[in-house]
């Protein structure tokens, strides 16, 4: 009993026990810098996962954006369509080029920006449409690369929750012209901080190494195809050092197992609220055919906003971490400045008031009956255990 008193946190980073070991390597290897031995293998990975033409790895998902809009030379007065419903990056690396973020309303299935409502929103400045594939649920990429391919624009996708989910066998971060990941330490695979961006337009794939190396042409000198380095273009540091590549590596090695361990915790999630959909109290995620999603995370939409904090708190009071999100950019301060919406953000607001994200992470398996009942009591159900011995 005391155990189950324990308080859950929202999350907590899941360490698969290699990390150190290769943190030694790199520091008995003496090279600290980026773009060492432990870059190379966990480029070399994601590359042969996710069948990108080339990945580079970056302190963060936004610094893989950031890279993004530099390669687009967006202008002041461009615009890139995206969702509201989404984290600041998304927005703030386009808008750090001057471009204007146009926002449009989300499916209320998925939770992803409705495809449908794209074409209307492109006008003679559109450049770009950057899709998110939230919770690592993958967005029609079919419907939005015809869109892109005949209208002449790029598809950026944030795919900063959808490392290993794939949309009808293909990875998600790899369909569009770029990808971005994300390593951060609420992610499925971690870094603590950290990213990747997933180069697959071979136009791009030059000058992304030279804006990721500080706008030299340092990746062709160590190939030995050039006899100095120097100044090429614009860039930045966008390449995290070898500890923090060695530590990602031990990560990439289990990402696989990560993934099938979070898969499961999901699954008991989503048999065990069924009866709650069921009678109405509540709604379940949804995964439409054609994606194999990565369980990054687990939410409920209740009712109302009135419901979705009672449980909240109710959570809280129990010892449970639960929280919400996103607030919606479209009318956030910097929104209203920066950005502009095209046509109504109905389910966006909707969405954002009445959803609520339970804690996901492997480990959490022993709390995952304690969880579901608190649910259930604060919702005015009785759950009924299943599996016999589980209290
Ligand atoms: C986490 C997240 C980001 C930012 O990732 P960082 O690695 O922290 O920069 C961007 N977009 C989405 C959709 C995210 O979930």
């Amino acid at each position: 009993m005391s155990e189950e008193r324990e308080a859950v946190p929202f999350n907590r980073p899941f360490m698969t026990g290699r990390e150190l070991d290769y943190i030694r390597q790199a520091h008995a290897g003496g090279q600290l810098a980026g773009n060492g031995p432990f870059t190379h293998r966990c480029q070399s990975w994601i590359e042969a996962r996710t069948g990108c033409r080339k990945a580079l790895l970056t302190h963060s998902c936004t610094a893989a954006l950031e890279m993004a809009a530099l390669l687009l030379d967006l202008r002041p007065g461009d615009e890139v369509i995206m969702p509201s419903f989404t984290f600041v990056s998304t927005a703030n690396a386009f808008v750090l080029r001057g471009a204007t973020p146009v926002f449009v309303d989300i499916r209320p299935d998925t939770l992803n920006m409705n495809e449908a409502l794209i074409e209307a929103a492109i006008t003679g400045r559109t450049r770009a449409i950057c899709v998110v594939h939230y919770a690592g649920v993958a967005c029609d990429m079919d419907v939005i690369m015809d869109i892109a391919g005949r209208r002449g624009l790029i598809v950026i996708e944030d795919a900063a929750q959808g490392v290993l989910s794939s949309w009808r066998g293909r990875a998600l971060g790899s369909i569009g012209h770029l990808g971005a990941f994300s390593f951060h330490e609420t992610k499925n695979v971690i870094s603590g901080e950290g990213g990747a961006l997933l180069v697959n337009d071979e136009r791009f794939a030059a000058r992304a190494e030279i804006l990721w190396e500080k706008g030299t042409n340092r990746g062709s000198f160590f190939r030995g195809e050039v006899d100095k380095y120097t100044w090429m273009d614009v860039g930045s540091s966008f390449l995290p050092g070898e500890l923090v590549a060695a530590f990602l590596y031990a990560q990439l090695e289990e990402a696989e197992a990560i993934t099938r361990r979070r898969l499961a915790i999901w699954r008991r999630y989503h048999d065990a609220f069924e009866t709650l959909e069921r009678a109405g109290v509540l709604r379940r995620p949804v995964v439409p055919e054609g994606c194999a999603g990565n369980a990054h995370m687990y939410y409920l939409l209740l009712e109302s906003g009135d419901a979705r904090d009672a449980l909240l708190a109710g959570l809280r009071e129990d010892g449970i971490h639960a929280v919400f999100h996103y607030v919606p950019l479209h009318d956030a301060p910097a929104g209203c400045r920066f950005g502009r919406v095209h046509g109504d953000m109905r389910h966006t607001d909707d969405v954002a008031a009445r959803i609520v994200r339970l804690p996901l992470w492997p480990g959490v398996e022993p709390h995952q009956a304690r969880i579901v009942e608190s649910v259930f009591r604060r919702l005015g159900h009785e759950y009924e255990r299943q599996e016999a011995g589980a209290s």
